[in-house]
């Protein structure tokens, strides 16, 4: 009793706990029910309260907790956000997104990955597999090939090689690192051959037949490698020239020597052009590797000026060195001989979108669209994780991402970021924890740049940061990992990086992690999930490129095509 009172002594002073004592009160002293004070909690209070429990409610899930027997396509963190194959909805709204919360803060800490869930798209199934030899190619390019350890094409190959041997402008759009390096470089190298003897040596002195524009060094030198493989068994010649510093000095540049291809970035060209060194006379074919990137308004002014100094027949000029363009552009004989020039736009997306200039110069008629079914998607065999975090957890979840891979000795990584500064900043962090990374970025020196991918590809650097320069067109086959640390702005990024890897010839198989951490980011990635989810294509990636082009060309010459 007396420990009793000494609780009760102690309890009075506190008035919080008036609730729980009063059995104790109503015990010792006896005092009625009646008695006791009352707690009332405030309207105010009882009314917030009930508000806060029906949000709650609310955002609840609607979906039921998934009952699929089919594979997973997205696991979530919540399960009941879970995807599996050829899983509808009823009623698909925006809070069957597993990022549907994703705007608020309070979402951190939450992930949701797809997984692996087909075969990678680029390669032929084995029934329709053609072989090289079936594609109407050189035979000394074919023996190439197999010497370089390919014996089946890829889709984009098997397609896109027809097409170009046609004569017609093509436009080759195909995933991420699915051969179309190849799919060009072998049907026009076939053309090429072809024609060989129509043309006098003194004719091809510094006059290129093709010209290879690419928008970076990188991408060009990559090029060259392939064309330099070929060149071990086939016999033409190739030369590569790019910007930066020192263009001055390259003017003094010219090889004397018949071109066959040339291999540029579209600044030194034009440079090139106006001094006189390269002469377009004898151009046949025109590639745009990375036609979106080049297409767009990055590139567009060079590409235009480029474009102009090359004199390539415009639609209405109809003449192109002395021969007739025909109303299509193109003159296509047995031989693949073309009248006019032909265009080539090799890209892993379809140009969101096209310059004023080009309009006037790709003749629309005769472009021929090789797309890929799997364009416009996600890669269905590399698993993509994307995760919600606060911007001050994005550095520790960097630093212990790419620790663990060195540790476990995976392969090679690569983290993109949207600026320049956050790439300097990244490679200071890194090399702060002992994990030194090289970088890639625009605002690097040349004399800096030069050749880091390059040891990268080599496995020289197991870590490469860099900005979206590095993220069109470069094969990084070694490649385990690629890190979005920044999440990117725009769909067609977003593929471009996470196509560094799964690519046809890859070692290994992949993975793709995402840093979300701002609210406009999250417009992208519901983009993203809705496409997976609906096994639709992406937005606003797919532009009409033919439709673009016929109002610009309609715009300049005040005719459409259909009339022509
Ligand atoms: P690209 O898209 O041209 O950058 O090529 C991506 C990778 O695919 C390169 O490493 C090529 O060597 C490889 N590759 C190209 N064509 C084939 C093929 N037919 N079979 C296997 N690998 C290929």
């Amino acid at each position: 009793m007396q420990s009793v009172a000494l609780l009760m002594r102690a309890c009075q002073r506190c008035t919080a706990c008036l609730l729980h004592h009063q059995p104790w009160r109503f015990l010792v002293t006896g005092i009625s029910e009646v008695d006791l004070p009352r707690i009332t909690v405030p309207h105010k209070m009882q009314s917030r309260l009930q508000k806060i429990r029906q949000r709650q409610r609310q955002d609840q899930p609607t979906i039921k907790k998934s009952v699929f027997k089919s594979p997973l396509v997205i696991s979530c963190k919540r399960g009941n956000f879970n995807h599996h194959r050829g899983q509808t909805y009823n009623d698909f709204g925006p809070q069957a997104l597993a990022s549907y919360g994703w705007k608020s803060r309070k979402s951190a800490g939450d992930y949701f990955t797809v997984v692996c869930h087909d075969k990678n798209p680029a390669l032929a199934s084995e029934e329709s597999a053609k072989r090289f030899e079936d594609l109407h190619l050189d035979e000394s390019l074919v023996k190439a090939v197999h010497s370089m350890g390919l014996v089946v094409p890829t889709n984009i190959q098997k397609s896109g090689t027809p097409a170009i041997l046609s004569g017609g402008s093509t436009l080759c759009a195909a995933e991420t690192g699915s051969g179309k390096t190849l799919a060009y470089l072998l049907p026009v190298l076939t053309m090429l051959l072809q024609r060989r003897t129509l043309r006098g040596e003194e004719e091809a002195v510094n006059s290129p037949s093709v010209i290879i524009l690419t928008p970076s060094r990188e991408l060009a030198d990559q090029i060259m490698r392939v064309v330099e493989t070929l060149q071990q068994h086939v016999d033409f010649t190739a030369y590569s020239v790019c910007g930066g510093r020192g263009t001055k000095g390259r003017l003094a540049w010219p090889v004397r020597r018949p071109m066959d291809i040339l291999v540029a970035t579209p600044g030194v060209l034009r440079k090139l052009l106006i001094a006189g060194q390269i002469k377009p006379s004898g151009l046949q074919h025109i590639i745009l590797d990375e036609a979106d990137t080049l297409l767009d308004d990055s590139f567009m002014d060079s590409i235009d000026r480029v474009l102009s100094r090359l004199k390539i027949p415009t639609l209405d000029s109809g003449v192109s060195g002395g021969r007739v363009v025909s109303p299509g552009g193109l003159d296509t004989s047995d031989t693949g001989f073309i009248g006019g020039v032909q265009f080539v736009l090799v890209s892993a997306t379809v140009p969101r979108a096209l310059p004023d200039s080009i309009g006037a110069y790709l003749p629309v008629d005769a472009l021929q669209q090789v797309t890929s079914p799997g364009l416009h998607r996600l890669m269905p065999h590399v698993p993509q994780k994307f995760m919600r975090l606060l911007p001050s957890q994005k550095s520790p979840e960097l630093v212990k991402l790419v620790r663990s891979e060195v540790e476990k000795k995976a392969g090679s990584m690569m983290i993109f970021c949207n600026s320049s500064s956050t790439c300097f900043y990244l490679g200071h962090l890194l090399e702060e924890h002992s994990l030194p990374a090289a970088l890639i970025n625009g605002d690097m020196t040349e004399k800096s740049r030069q050749g880091v991918f390059e040891r990268f590809q080599e496995g020289r650097h197991d870590i490469l940061v860099a900005t979206d320069i590095a993220s069109r067109g470069l094969d990084t086959i070694n490649v385990r990992h690629v890190v979005n640390y920044d999440f990117p702005n725009f769909v067609s990024d977003y593929l471009h990086r996470a196509g560094r890897v799964g690519r046809v010839g890859s070692h290994t198989s992949g993975l793709v992690t995402s840093f979300v951490t701002h609210k406009w980011e999250v417009d992208l990635l519901w983009q993203i999930e809705i496409s997976v989810r609906k096994s639709a294509d992406l937005h606003n990636v797919n532009a009409n490129i033919k439709r673009k082009i016929s109002a610009e060309y309609a715009k300049r010459h005040g005719t459409t095509l259909d009339a022509l």
